[in-house]
């Protein structure tokens, strides 16, 4: 019996199903009044346990409270299940489409079905009804989450194919990372789609010193190739983006001018490439950008009271953890602290190690961006890792060498081990965990919520929105009959 119909008989038996029928069970939307604004605020591959590992950190070095902590402690928060169609492991794309959509679908797919039935968005439907849109992103502006919002595709990876639709859509606002899926130059096909945008009245924009002189109320702005550096480089190693509050702060200004309110998907997009490479330095700072820019959020809904604003991360990512130190665990605290030394993301140490370097380098780069002095044999570990001596199993698994090895040599000790940062991954892929969500919003009447799916989420936006729609349906076992 071949997989597929091992998983279909097992589903007709009703047990092993691939995704159980009580998991498929909508919630009670808490949410009862109306919403001029929504902004819905998507932290990436983040989990309760990032959560307090910030917390802590803000707390001992920074003396304050995480804009985040004060938003769950309003009361307002609770977790939300990430399954989806087809597997209990969602993927970005997956995730984001059943916010968007209200439909769990197959991973790797923006908003469609396998066989082509296309799924209406929110923001679609608020499009059609007059509110103006926007996505905002640390990612290529292309990327999974932002896209799903907007593109049909089966392919998340198809991004020059997602730009197009991206011009046929045209909101109002796009800003993110990824030049190369509109960019004559960069293209495949060389179409010039800046061109495009610029002959449908919108403001283009590729220079990040320039964003806070933009008039235009249309704004397509992509800052570099790829994705936008992470927080860490910017902060400790100059390196020259833009933050994601300078970001949002533009594209909220733009989106507020409009005559009938907005709906706009921002998305600290980065802490799950972090959790993807066990980087916990790189995490820890889109942990802390993402709620600097969490903070100007809730000022808004503060001083624009018809303002909703979900903040929801869409599954986990590497499934970190921070463990006990010491006697009692006494030395938790002090040793979490290490995240201090970390100054530089697992990319910044890579490109400065270099390609051929000797053990001494190794040690020397490692010890000033991540406070660690690793050991000869550590460094001659990483240095065969470098030369491609070390083979992966499966040399399409996530984050490929030798950022692998590096997270492998600056992974946690025992626990006894004062040396070590005390974060340990248990996984370089996405996890099952339930993760967090919260509602934020003065003037919208919300009610407590506990444990919900992320599909439910859909129906909080089209209440808010006072919209009704229904997409279709698809079970799990007809999806399968595609693959
Ligand atoms: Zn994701």
């Amino acid at each position: 019996m071949n997989r597929k119909d091992f998983l279909k008989t097992g589903m007709a038996a009703g047990l092993g199903s691939v995704i159980h029928p009580f998991l498929m069970q909508k919630s009670p939307s808490p949410v009862s009044g109306r919403a001029r604004n929504i902004i819905f605020f998507s932290y990436d591959g983040f989990t309760w346990e990032d959560f307090t590992s910030a917390q802590h950190f803000f707390y001992r070095n920074y003396g304050k409270m995480l804009h985040l902590e004060r938003l769950f402690k309003k009361g307002l928060a609770g977790s939300m299940m990430s399954h989806s169609l087809t597997s209990m492991v969602t993927d970005s794309s997956a995730a984001t489409t059943a916010w968007s959509t209200g439909r769990k679908i197959v991973n790797g797919s923006l908003s469609i079905y396998p066989g082509g039935q296309e799924l209406t968005t929110i923001l679609e439907l608020a499009k059609a009804r007059g509110k103006s849109t926007g996505v905002i992103t640390t990612t290529t502006v292309t990327h999974a989450t932002p896209a799903g919002w907007i593109a049909k595709h089966m392919n998340r990876r198809d991004e020059e194919n997602i730009a197009q639709q991206y011009a046929a859509f045209q909101a109002d606002v796009m800003i993110g990372g990824g030049m190369e899926a509109f960019d004559a130059a960069l293209r495949s096909d060389r179409k010039d789609l800046y061109k495009t945008f610029l002959d449908k009245g919108y403001e283009v924009l590729t220079d990040h010193h320039k964003l806070a002189e933009v008039s235009s109320n249309k704004l397509l702005a992509t800052f570099g190739e790829g994705h936008i550096a992470y927080e860490i480089d910017r902060k400790f190693r100059r390196s020259d983006t833009p933050s994601l509050k300078e970001m949002t702060l533009k594209g909220i200004e733009i989106l507020n001018g409009s005559d009938n309110g907005f709906v706009v998907h921002i998305e600290a997009g980065r802490i799950d490439h972090a959790n993807h490479r066990n980087d916990a330095g790189a995490a820890l700072w889109e942990i802390l950008a993402a709620d600097e820019t969490l903070g100007i959020l809730m000022d808004f809904v503060d001083n624009n009271p018809e303002t909703l604003l979900i903040m929801a991360s869409d599954h986990a990512t590497g499934g970190g953890t921070v463990y006990g130190v010491g006697e009692r665990y006494r030395a938790s605290s002090e040793i979490h602290d290490l995240l201090n030394k970390r100054t530089a993301s697992f990319p910044w140490i890579m490109s400065q190690i270099g390609n051929s370097p000797s053990e001494g380098v190794i040690i020397d780069v490692i010890q000033d961006a991540a406070g660690v002095r690793v050991s000869r044999s550590q460094a001659s570990i990483l240095r065969e890792a470098i030369a491609g001596e070390m083979v992966m199993p499966d040399p399409a698994a996530y984050p490929r060498q030798p950022v692998a090895t590096l997270a492998y040599i600056l992974k946690g000790g025992t626990n006894d081990d004062p040396t070590h940062l005390n974060i340990n991954y248990t996984t370089t892929q996405h996890t099952a965990g339930a993760v967090p969500v919260a509602v934020y919003g003065n003037g919208v009447v919300v009610k407590p919520f506990g444990l919900v799916d992320n599909t439910d989420l859909y129906y909080w936006l089209t209440d808010a929105l006072g919209i009704s729609h229904e997409n279709p349906v698809m079970t799990a076992e007809a999806a399968l009959e595609y693959f």
